[in-house]
């Protein structure tokens, strides 16, 4: 195995339209790896250090990163490595209007990480494509809201829709879902396809139930087989090299904080967003294990979430995590928390492995 950190990057979002307006002061400065906040009230300077920094506010600011830096520098090295067989996994975390799906998916022509990783996965295909090498593409795409697994993908009828799915443990594979809707993609076209059909679906489920947006993950994943044809003495051997791709839109961090959920004891209170708080003890106690190098039981199956990814927290993958924050004052005990949560999951090391399988 290869032991690797996860690589933690922070975006700051712009000011909004309105937020310029009314003269709405930013908070949040970048310096390189740093970040820095100027604590409206108690007028402290606090500076927190990643992988990456990345601003948004303007083309000529210190730090600035478009889509596509954004891409180049978190996600690409990902995409590196699926194609030597390791899994890999990327998430956004931050509070709802950070900026979590502009990044993953992107807006109109802004396109993000999701189809910026796909469109990549088949350039690399097709320049590789030959006969003693095979591709085998499929991906996936749900939703985990309230506990419960939402298939985005799902050709059934309305009615069957509603079923939620369960989740199982494959003594070998892991944790998957029973019942999900996968498909084979043999092109960047047939991904966008499926892409658009999924955000569609995320959309409505949305728009009937206000709250969905924000208390939702999203799960859009890839498994990418690569069969490659070796001659060993006159005979033929395939080579097989699997990777699981995890790009997951987490739901708003901002109910995430204890201090906030305890108090919620009533019928809403059962639907605390379970997986998002396990999501938290997971990465503290990983964060743990890795800095005092001892034995912590970790709480995967505590939430559905947790269980699904598993393999890419602190287990066998590369994983990359973006924060995403609000550059304002009225916003900055939120950012703080996302800063804390992103500085811990930055202790965690991986140990990932090449999936692979030789038969003759
Ligand atoms: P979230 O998914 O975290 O709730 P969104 O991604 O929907 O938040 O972002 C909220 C709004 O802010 C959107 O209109 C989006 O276009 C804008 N926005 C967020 N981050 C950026 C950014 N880095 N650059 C430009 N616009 C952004
Ligand atoms: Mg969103």
């Amino acid at each position: 195995g290869e032991n690797s950190a996860i690589s933690v990057a922070v975006r700051v979002r712009p000011l909004t339209q309105r937020e310029q307006q009314v003269g709405t002061k930013c908070v949040v400065s970048l310096s390189g790896k740093e970040i820095l906040i100027h604590h409206p009230h108690t007028n402290r300077q606090l500076t927190f250090s990643y992988d990456y920094c990345f601003g948004s506010q303007n083309p000529e600011d210190k730090g600035y990163a478009s889509q596509e830096v954004v891409y180049c520098l978190l996600a690409q090295p990902l995409l590196d490595k699926v194609f030597e067989g390791y899994n890999t996994c990327l998430f956004a975390y931050g509070q709802t209007g950070s900026g979590k799906s502009y990044t993953m998916t992107g807006y109109a022509d802004e396109v993000g990480i999701i189809p910026r990783f796909c469109k990549e996965i088949f350039w690399k295909v097709n320049l590789t494509q030959q006969e003693e090498e095979k591709h085998h593409i499929e991906l996936s795409y749900f939703e985990v809201y309230n506990e419960r697994i939402h298939d985005l993908l799902s050709s059934k009828d309305a009615n069957a829709k509603k079923k939620a799915l369960k989740v199982r443990e494959h003594p070998i594979l892991g944790p998957y879902v029973t019942g999900l809707s996968t498909y084979v993609v043999g092109s960047f076209a047939d991904v966008q396809t499926w892409l658009e059909l999924g955000n569609k679906q995320r959309a409505t489920a949305a728009t009937s139930m206000n709250e969905r947006s924000s208390r939702s993950h999203s799960v859009f994943k890839l498994v990418v087989a690569q069969t490659k044809r070796e001659h060993l003495e006159g005979e033929a051997h395939d080579h097989m090299l699997v990777s699981h791709v995890n790009l997951v839109d987490l739901s708003g961090s901002e109910r995430c904080n204890l201090a906030q959920t305890s108090g919620l004891r009533t019928q809403e209170g059962a639907s605390i967003n379970k997986s998002l708080l396990t999501l938290g003890k997971v990465i503290s106690a990983l964060s743990e294990m890795s800095q005092f190098k001892r034995k912590c039981f970790i709480p995967y199956r505590d939430s559905v979430l947790t269980w699904l990814l598993k393999e890419s927290l602190g287990g066998n993958s590369k994983t990359a995590m973006i924060a995403t924050i609000s550059p304002t004052a009225a916003h900055v005990e939120e950012t703080l928390s996302t800063l804390r949560y992103a500085s811990q999951a930055r202790n965690i090391v991986n140990v990932a492995k090449v999936n692979e399988d030789s038969n003759a």
